[in-house]
């Protein structure tokens, strides 16, 4: 992004990830209705500990920003409230009472309170979650979690990576899972690959390190352009209907273009009607 912002500044970007789960991770504090509580912790330590409010534990950080480790080496986890959530009109809802508020000072409010401001007046008759959460399939208002569950703000979390993106302007997209044609990225690896098999067999990291970057380097431009095409025809045939093995045929067949014919729907369907007939 420093890049684009110093050299590209006047042009649109939109960056494009892969489905991974590092790609995808919300922010600690992130909103998510899965395990709240439909009520506020007792202050007075009836179920929870005394005092003990509702929240998510995070890995502490040190000066350094790395994670601390107890003396059992495991990661030593504080408490930290859950982010506000957000009405429908954009205005923000604390998740927890007011620091000053008489019988809850600063605890969590609770599914039922959360969604009773949020107007379902009969949050409290509902259960807190269906067992295991596993609603019937297609009811939306059967427990507090599956409302809560499917409310805009919920719904739409943003990943960390998306956050950090648009707040500095760049817009994110991500691709489908297990479809790494349609990142053309991934025949760029494929290229340094080939390449740096082909260096001789070495343990000296210092001289792995020289071989991986001069595998890099070594992809032509051209050849990027190449594949950023072929992710685009990828794309372009499922938009038309295309299963995997077509577009694999169309794309070998359009290899020159950056998108499929408009000709080809017809080419296909005239394809499957002779493999229909002839089975
Ligand atoms: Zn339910």
């Amino acid at each position: 992004m420093d890049i684009l912002d110093k050299h590209y500044r006047t042009e649109d970007h939109v960056f494009i990830y892969d489905n991974a789960t590092t790609h995808k991770k919300c922010a600690d504090d992130a909103l998510s209705a899965r395990h709240m509580p439909k009520y506020p912790p007792n202050p007075n330590g009836k179920g929870r500990k005394k005092g003990e409010n509702w929240g998510v534990k995070v890995p502490l950080l040190g000066p350094n920003g790395n994670v601390i480790h107890g003396s059992d080496g495991k990661v030593v986890k504080v408490f930290k409230k859950m982010a506000d959530a957000q009405f429908s009109d954009g205005r923000p809802q604390p998740l927890y009472f007011p620091d000053d508020h008489p019988q809850y000072p600063g605890l969590f409010k609770g599914m039922a309170v959360i969604l009773e401001e949020r107007g379902f007046s009969n949050a409290r008759s509902l259960k807190a979650e269906c067992k295991g959460f596993k609603c019937a399939p297609g009811i939306t208002d059967c427990c507090c979690q599956r409302i809560l569950f499917n409310q805009p703000d919920f719904v739409g979390v943003k990943s960390l990576l998306e956050d950090v993106c648009e707040r500095r302007g760049y817009r994110v997209i991500f691709l489908p899972k297990f479809h790494p044609e349609l990142n053309f990225i991934e025949m760029c690896w494929g290229y340094a690959k080939r390449v740096y098999c082909q260096f001789p067999i070495s343990s000296d990291p210092m001289i792995l390190e020289k071989n991986a970057l001069a595998a890099l380097e070594s992809i032509p431009l051209l050849s990027m352009r190449r594949f950023s095409n072929r992710s685009l025809r990828f794309m372009d045939g499922y938009r038309c209907g295309l299963n995997g093995s077509e577009a694999i045929w169309a794309v070998k067949k359009y290899h020159g273009h950056r998108c499929l014919p408009p000709e080809l729907v017809h080419e296909i369907e005239f394809e499957r009607k002779k493999a229909a007939a002839t089975s």
